[in-house]
């Protein structure tokens, strides 16, 4: 087992600044960049928590990513917003698109943003979630580096490409999912292969092709897409979506346009928002619809998805601190030296 250390929230927040202030971020990438992270480790979302801080550092010390730029928001057509992140990472983007993507869908029912020339090393429930928060039904996707074969095939050729989705519920938590197309998200694979832990069978192949359990060897071969031809589908589908359909780059272009430096993905991400109210006068009967589908659920002793997510954050306010990996809080403190 990894040894642990608790440290309270200020502490982590503290260390989340530092380190981003530390490698070359200005505040509003900071906070933006900040707020994403520790929301995904007060979530006990690791694999998108402040792990991530290490990727993120990196790529702005290096001069790959920049640290102080501002994204530029350009009301495209009456239901698209583009946001050029101009190779900055995508959280602050994000936030300086979203107020004219609400806006944009509540006049029009159904708006799109896309986020152009961006780093993404994030989660990307949050970014629904805080649709969701404004009453507006949230679906948001982005390739990644080519990382996963296509079923049926040996090489990696598509992102971890993650999809989520978020669905407002009057006087409870929204139903939120948010899942890479991989079997299991890379930062996972990472996290095994830092702590020498066997991967499942059917996560990944080896750089021959073969099978393995082996995190390492994952890591020079490829992942497999979840759920088979399904999941290489759906793969297929965000790589467009949020590559040539929003002029942006594909899994295989970022992973080219990195050229071997290993630095985070660099794409773009489409974000869709849809007002419930737009296609019912009374949302009455749909919110009773949706909850009614989602008692279905529960009733059956099935969870529903970001259940787990929202019980840890509770649990994470009550204690007021989290319990993380002792080596990846020494690694990120060395950022900071
Ligand atoms: P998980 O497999 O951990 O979880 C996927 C979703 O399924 C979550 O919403 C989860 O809810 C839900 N879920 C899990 N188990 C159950 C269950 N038994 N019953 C019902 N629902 C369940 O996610 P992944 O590992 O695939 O992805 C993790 C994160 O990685 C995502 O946040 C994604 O955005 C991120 N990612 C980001 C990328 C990027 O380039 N920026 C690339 C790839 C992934 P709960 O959380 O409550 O368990």
């Amino acid at each position: 087992m990894a040894e642990t250390r608790d440290i309270t929230l200020d502490e982590l927040a503290s260390l989340a600044y530092a380190v981003l202030r530390h490698n070359g971020f200005g505040a509003d990438h900071t906070r933006a960049i900040a707020e994403t992270v520790l929301a995904a480790e007060h979530d006990a979302c690791h694999s998108h928590g402040i792990y991530r801080l290490i990727g993120i550092a990196q790529a702005c010390r290096d001069g790959v990513a920049d640290g102080g730029v501002a994204p530029t928001v350009v009301d495209h057509a009456a239901a698209v917003v583009k946001v050029d992140a101009g190779g900055g990472f995508s959280p602050l983007a994000f936030e300086r698109g979203l107020p004219m993507l609400i806006d944009k869908a509540r006049r029009g029912g159904i708006a799109a943003m896309a986020i152009n020339r961006c780093f993404h090393l994030t989660a990307l429930w949050p970014e629904v979630e805080r649709l969701a928060a404004e009453n507006l039904v949230g679906l948001a996707m982005t390739p990644s580096h080519a990382w996963v074969a296509p079923f049926g095939g040996k090489r990696g050729l598509f992102g971890t490409n993650p999809l989520a989705f978020a669905w407002p519920r009057p006087n409870n938590d929204p139903y939120v999912f948010d899942f890479a197309t991989s079997a299991i998200a890379r930062g996972d694979i990472e996290l095994h292969a830092r702590e020498d832990r066997a991967l499942q069978p059917g996560w990944a192949l080896d750089r021959t092709g073969a099978p393995t359990i082996d995190a390492h060897a994952a890591l020079e071969g490829a992942m497999l897409p979840f759920g088979g031809h399904k999941g290489s589908a759906l793969a297929t589908l965000i790589e467009l979506l949020a590559g040539p359909l929003i002029g942006d780059l594909t899994s295989g272009q970022s992973q080219q346009f990195d050229a071997g430096r290993g630095a985070a993905p660099f794409h773009g991400e489409l974000i869709i928002a849809i007002d419930p109210a737009a296609f019912a006068p009374d949302t009455k009967d749909q919110s009773a619809a949706a909850e009614r589908l989602f008692e279905g659920i529960v009733d059956q002793g099935a969870r529903l998805p970001s259940q787990r997510r929202r019980a840890a954050r509770r649990q994470t306010k009550a204690d007021g601190f989290v319990r993380v990996n002792a080596a990846l809080v020494d690694e990120l403190n060395q950022l900071i030296d």
